[in-house]
């Protein structure tokens, strides 16, 4: 008893906190497990942390300040704990960083995973940020209930779109072999995941030194035991093939749910933003893609207030969404990062009416989704539960990627059931199982 006190005392501390997209979040967990495993005990964000981890997002300039705040927030809950500042922020802004108080160790996209290593060296320089490009994996689960896992499969990004800091951030494209992925996959199946959602920056460009494709790697995943669904992160619309989706379709694991960034339905801008692809194009892909997972839902990143986008431009992309299945909206202003070419743009759009804009396409969204969500209610669904939530109802989520709240007895967690939705009210079906 008075050993495990004492040990209890020495055990050090670390709290972690994510911003921006899942392929950080996933990264964060494999470093989450990395503390675990040396005998860390995790504590919330803001607890008092012998160690205090902020994985950082650049993507917009609200990310930053974001970042800033946290730095500082982790400063005064743990004056004395190491602050270490690691990811795409820190990859760009790493003097900026290291200048704030208590900041300990500043790591780039490609050091974050050796932490460890730094910490231990009394030392250590406060800035490690290396451009070379190797592929640093990370698969783990954000998900609540240990049902859904992220599966890290690529990084970097060879575009140069006119928006985007991401490439200086992340690098070159990269990725890990089917061998490797194939290996993660199954001991995620060991550990009693069922769901992999595969991310990486662009994975659609995923293509190992040996030549293997995505829709090789797709293949190989899809025979493990254990995996039962499989979902894509965000897929570039230019990567999406005829192939692929023969891959997908040959196979029930594979969710009826695309993400597939549009930003803009104009085409100028689009020519600007220097997107691989036409209105056209993206047309073409969705109907590709509705064609062969009818009850797919489109998911689509969409960005507003690009310098020189004319209230007739947003009317198009409005106007282009409303019209389409897309209906899992991201919207994002567009958002200036020193270096990229949109940076020097001329025309610019005042923040107000950028807010605007971003409402307008949420409002949009919002609607849209509820109205997919509706035609759902009657039709049976096999959902993945993933907890029971604070209403006392379990909660998860549909192939097609719409929630579903369930009251039951039995404990759902982690199991696929088929449910039968009866209405839709506040983001989410409610509705009862079918045995
Ligand atoms: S595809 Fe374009 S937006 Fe996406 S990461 Fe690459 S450069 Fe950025």
């Amino acid at each position: 008893m008075e050993g495990s006190v004492t040990s209890q005392i020495e055990q050090k501390k670390v709290a972690l906190h994510t911003l921006g997209c899942r392929l950080n979040f996933s990264e964060t967990g494999t470093i989450a497990g990395g503390f675990t495993e040396r005998g860390y005990a995790l504590v919330p964000f803001g607890d008092k942390a012998d160690v205090v981890f902020i994985n950082t997002c650049t993507v917009t300039d609200q990310a930053d300040s974001s970042c800033r705040n946290l730095i500082r927030k982790a400063h005064r809950s743990s004056p004395d704990g190491q602050i270490v500042v690691a990811g795409c922020y820190a990859q760009m802004e790493a003097e900026t960083i290291a200048k704030m108080q208590g900041v300990d160790l500043v790591l780039g996209t490609q050091e974050k995973y050796k932490v460890f290593d730094f910490l231990e060296d009394a030392q250590k320089d406060i800035i490690h940020i290396d451009t070379s490009n190797d592929f640093w994996g990370a698969n783990t689960t954000i998900s609540e209930g240990h049902t859904r896992a992220f599966l890290k499969i690529q990084d970097g990004c060879n575009y140069i779109c006119s928006f985007c800091i991401i490439p200086f951030a992340r690098g070159r494209s990269r990725a890990i072999s089917i061998h490797e992925a194939t290996a993660k996959a199954e001991t995620l199946a060991a550990q009693g995941f069922k769901e992999i959602i595969l991310t990486g920056v662009n994975i659609g460009e995923y293509e190992h030194k040996s030549g293997e494709k995505l829709s090789n790697l797709l293949a190989a995943i899809d025979k493990i035991d254990g995996i039962e669904r499989i979902r894509l992160s965000s897929v570039e619309p230019n990567t999406i093939t005829d192939e692929l989706l023969e891959v997908m379709k040959s196979s029930p694991k594979f969710l009826d749910h695309f993400h597939v960034p549009l930003q803009s339905a104009d085409p100028e801008i689009l020519e600007s933003m220097r997107r691989k692809y036409t209105i056209e194009k993206y047309g073409s892909v969705i109907s590709k893609i509705k064609d062969a997972f009818p009850e797919a839902a489109i998911g689509a990143d969409i960005i507003t207030g690009y310098p020189g986008e004319s209230e007739e431009q947003f009317e198009q992309t409005f106007e282009y969404l409303k019209s389409s299945p897309i209906t899992h909206f991201h919207v994002f202003p567009f958002s200036s990062r020193k270096g990229t070419t949109a940076a020097g743009l001329e025309g610019r759009i005042q923040s107000g009416e950028k807010k605007r804009r971003v409402k307008t396409l949420i409002g949009l969204g919002e609607f849209k989704l509820a109205e997919f969500s509706r035609k759902l209610i009657g039709k049976k669904c096999s959902v993945l539960f993933e907890r029971e939530n604070q209403s006392g109802y379990f909660e998860g989520y549909t192939s097609n990627f719409v929630r579903v709240w369930v009251k039951s007895s039995q404990d759902l967690k982690n199991q696929i059931f088929e449910v039968l939705p009866q209405s839709f009210s506040e983001g989410h079906l409610t509705g009862e199982l079918l045995q």
